[in-house]
């Protein structure tokens, strides 16, 4: 039935030739799952250094692609590679754009030509396809980075027999996130000026392309049921609450899947000893060595060991970890962190971990290999996010046998049921109010389970056994893929009799 649906997905990252997070790991994965349920599929997403340092085989699919910027034509080269599973990914490059330390920003910032760089990406990705006769009947978008791209369909190209049919479906990942530029820069990307209004891409006497993703694709999108219904709500939509209650019925929520051939401690490449739920030696092991790796006390082999990966921000509950790390010592608990984001928490952590070498081990950077060590090797995962869309990192820890401690918002609400040591049902831990207080109780809960082996025992093994495999959520993408593109021919068809 899916033979025929062809879908071009476009992400400002994709695992694993570019990431800084969750996008890039469902950008990386579902349109694997996507092409097992027989989807034409086709990835595009920008060449930046990391992608290069990653020595990916590529061809070059195009030279010299014509971009309109502003008045003026970029050229830029399109490479073409594939994904291990045979789905085609395209990278656009364009050097002076993309070859940079980082995706979007250095600490002090956000690049100052954001605009410039992700209107060339947007532009260059729905050309590029036109170019080379690639026909699509949908374009998948993710995030502020490509919400120009629904806006070009319905505006610049509306009258382009080539894109006449085409249904856009826009995927917030983050509704915080939303690309923000000032109205004298609207030639830059090219929308037409006519469409600088509330009802358009204006928001508060700026222009946001999150928005324009919100206002023109056909459909929207957001990776958790729970968050679909936040967002709609003033305290999470951000200020793009409105719109998306005036697109209600166009808008789903669907819960990300994870990448098990990546998150998977059986098979897991970055950890040398493997477990699973019939044979947790190996888990033990991974223990032991990165207490070793990190410098922590050897008595944390039998103690109960805690941890972080994650983007070092206020949305992800970094305040609110800060201030209990010191009663997570007085715990008799460790306490490891990988992250990078903000300085100021970068400073706090690193001072704690200082004032407490044997306990706290704190890494500052991005580490693929170091986030795998330590799902594998704590035993209690902390998401205590203000907010979280979908969340992955708790996804994560059910399969390698690490117990998450979450705050119940969005996805986090969504994945985890709170563990009831009565029925012994649930799979991880749960605090409502946004407060020290309440994260603590649950940790020293947590704890308490973990005294008691066999509880504990079962537990993790509960959470190993739950499967967030892309499978039923990649079925949700298909269905509503076919559902915009019958729309799509339909409004075709009609405008075609009116004119
Ligand atoms: P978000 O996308 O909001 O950052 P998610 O939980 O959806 O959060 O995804 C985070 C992803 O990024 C996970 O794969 C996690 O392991 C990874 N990650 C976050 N910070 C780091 C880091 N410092 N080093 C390595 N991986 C990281």
């Amino acid at each position: 039935m899916t033979e025929s649906l062809r879908v071009l997905f476009l992400a400002s990252e994709a695992a694993p030739y570019a990431k800084t997070g969750g996008l890039a790991d469902v950008a990386g994965s579902l349109p694997n799952a996507l092409k097992k349920l027989g989807v034409d599929v086709r990835v595009g997403l920008p060449f930046y250094r990391m992608a290069k340092e990653g020595n990916f085989q590529t061809r070059k699919a195009v030279s010299g692609l014509e971009v309109p910027i502003g008045n003026a034509r970029l050229r830029g080269d399109v490479l073409e590679t594939s994904t291990e599973e045979g789905v085609p990914v395209y990278l656009f490059d364009r050097e002076d754009l993309f070859d940079r330390p980082n995706l979007y920003g250095t600490p002090e910032g956000d690049y100052y030509d954001n605009l410039e760089r992700f209107t060339f990406f947007s532009h260059a990705a729905l050309l590029f396809p036109k170019k080379v006769g690639f026909h699509f009947d949908v374009v998948h978008c993710h995030d502020w980075q490509t919400g120009l791209i629904p806006a070009y369909v319905k505006t610049l190209y509306r009258a382009d027999s080539y894109f006449s049919s085409v249904a856009s479906v826009f995927t917030i990942h983050n509704i915080g996130y939303q690309g923000l530029f000032p109205p004298d820069r609207l030639h830059t990307c090219g929308v037409p000026v006519t469409e600088f209004n509330p009802d358009g891409i204006e928001f508060w006497d700026k222009f946001s392309l999150l928005k324009a993703g919100l206002v023109y694709a056909d459909a929207i999108t957001t990776v958790s049921p729970r968050y679909s219904r936040e967002i709609q709500t003033p305290e999470f939509g951000m200020g793009m609450d409105g719109i998306l209650r005036k697109r209600s019925t166009d808008l789903y929520g669907i819960l990300n899947g994870a990448d098990y051939t990546s998150w998977n401690p059986a098979t897991d490449r970055h950890i040398t000893d493997h477990y699973s739920p019939s044979n947790m030696r190996g888990k033990r092991k991974c223990k032991a060595g990165l207490i070793k790796e990190l410098g922590l006390h050897q008595r944390f082999v039998d103690r109960p060991v805690l941890g972080m990966v994650s983007r070092l921000a206020a949305q992800k509950g970094s305040d609110l970890l800060v201030q209990i790390v010191e009663d997570i010592v007085g715990l008799d608990a460790g306490l490891v962190i990988l992250g990078a984001g903000e300085d100021k928490y970068q400073a706090l952590f690193l001072e704690l971990a200082s004032k407490y070498p044997e306990s706290v081990s704190v890494t500052i950077g991005f580490d693929e290999g170091l986030a795998h060590r330590i799902m594998a090797g704590i035993d209690i995962f902390l998401v205590p996010s203000r907010y979280e869309p979908c969340g992955l990192t708790q996804i994560y820890a059910l399969k390698y046998g690490t117990i998450p401690i979450v705050r119940a918002t969005g996805g986090l609400d969504d994945t985890i049921q709170q563990f009831d040591q009565n029925s012994g049902e649930g799979t991880g831990f749960k605090f409502v109010q946004y407060e020290t207080g309440a994260f603590l109780d649950q940790i020293k809960e947590a704890l308490k389970v973990f005294e008691d082996r066999p509880g504990w025992i079962r537990l993790v093994e509960r959470g190993m056994r739950a499967d967030f495999s892309w499978e039923k959520s990649a079925g949700e993408y298909v269905s509503l893929y076919e559902e915009v593109r019958k729309r799509a021919i339909t409004n075709g068809e009609s405008n075609g009799k009116k004119v």
